[in-house]
């Protein structure tokens, strides 16, 4: 229960993982629950062998009632005003600094790892009762020259995109992401859709036009890694910042799991509601990658599942605006005021040399953002990057001075 939303009630389905189905004895239910003694020993030895082949992994796929990803309807999502979410660190996890590596992940997709010595890059905030570190992040993708609008994972309302990354961090209390899968606040993944800029004049993400060119130049093949070493004479680099908008206050917040593999239901998603900006050649670059059989990976997105009466909460101002959602009538004097965008500005630097946010594809939304992010000085930059108990202990030395 850990990470729970205060206020939330606790989800009604179980986390399902492959150690609940084995103890639940979910698969013996194939051969009959309850019957003489050598049909339960046949049920063991069959259920090991389906073990074996794999066949539970697909029953957590298959069965849970708590998979992802899902179409968000938004008209049914709960307004929730959480507190703005809090990075720290993430700006300092780049591919030149040898504190982030990029692979192509056996044949399935393009991921940026955190180098196992980098002092830990914190997501807190939000929703979120505990901090996650940052793990990797990664993308999914359709297929450009067929159709752009689709391969997202999630959808809102119907509508899916051509692009979702997933940024991916595990609980700061387990020790390992395989400890993270066993409960139902182990993960928490940011998702973020793209949609596709093609003019001229639109700000560039630069991280995204460095990494595709990397992912040309040394990722088509299942399994092959670029490190710092190899861009050492290059101007190129990719920081996680480069793929973090300079607001993240408009997104929608479910309890659901990873959507590859095991399908573990271990994940406090944040699927965030406005896409940034990706270009035709971006997506082309990404779909140049080759699987395991030499395919050119395409639709590497798997489809949206059932929310079996799953809450949606959303966070934000757009649906409120639009009078699609509301914020209740029973809150309190203190929370009449609807708070400000301002609030909820991205808290990694803004310095000189600094990296960029991810631009929005939205070029009013682009505009609006980019004369925030300039109205932030360095200075801001550092106070709000310290942490909230060295904040709290210098406010308290300050009122202890005479
Ligand atoms: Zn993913």
């Amino acid at each position: 229960m850990g990470g729970l939303p205060p206020g939330l009630p606790p989800p009604s389905k179980r986390a399902v993982t492959v150690a609940s189905l084995l103890q639940e004895g979910r698969y013996s239910g194939l051969l009959g629950s309850r019957g003489p003694w050598l049909l339960e020993a046949m049920e063991v030895w069959v259920g090991l062998l389906l073990l074996h082949l794999g066949w539970v992994r697909c029953e957590v796929c298959h069965l849970g009632e708590r998979q992802s990803p899902i179409d968000i309807i938004s008209a049914d999502s709960r307004y929730q005003e959480f507190r703005p979410f809090t990075l720290q660190g993430h700006d300092s996890l780049s591919l030149k600094a040898g504190t982030l590596y990029a692979e192509n992940t056996n044949g399935s997709t393009i991921k940026l790892k955190a180098s196992s010595t980098h002092t830990k890059a914190l997501l807190g905030g939000g929703p979120l009762n505990v901090d996650y570190e940052f793990v990797e992040m990664h993308f999914h993708w359709g297929d450009v020259d067929n159709e752009d609008a689709h391969g997202s994972e999630h959808s809102v309302d119907g509508v899916k995109y051509p692009l979702e990354l997933h940024l991916v961090h595990r609980n700061i209390h387990d020790d390992t992401v395989a400890e993270a899968m066993e409960h139902e606040n182990g993960m928490t993944v940011l998702g973020f859709k793209f949609k596709i800029v093609d003019d001229e004049k639109h700000p560039k993400n630069e991280g995204m036009d460095h990494l595709t060119s990397i992912v040309k130049t040394y990722l088509t093949e299942p399994n092959s890694k670029v490190t710092g070493k190899e861009l050492e004479s290059l101007d190129l680099d990719v920081n996680v910042m480069n793929f973090l908008p300079v607001l993240m206050d408009e997104y929608f917040h479910y309890h659901g799991s990873i959507t590859t593999g095991t399908c573990d239901e271990a994940v406090n998603w944040m699927v965030f509601k406005n896409p940034l900006a990706v270009t035709t050649a971006n997506l082309r670059a990404l779909q140049t990658i080759h699987s395991t059989d030499g395919k050119v990976v395409k639709n590497n997105f798997r489809p949206t599942q059932k929310i079996h009466g799953r809450p949606i909460y959303y966070h934000g101002l757009d649906l409120i605006k639009m009078g699609q959602l509301k914020r209740g009538s029973n809150i309190g004097l203190r929370d009449l005021k609807t708070p400000s965008h301002e609030q909820f500005l991205l808290t990694l630097s803004n310095c000189p040399g600094s990296p960029r946010p991810a631009p929005m594809w939205d070029t009013e939304g682009e505009r609006a953002d980019t004369n925030l992010w300039k109205s932030k000085s360095c200075e801001d930059s550092s106070s709000l990057s310290l942490q909230p108990g060295l904040t709290a202990l210098l406010s308290l030395a300050l009122l202890l001075l005479p």
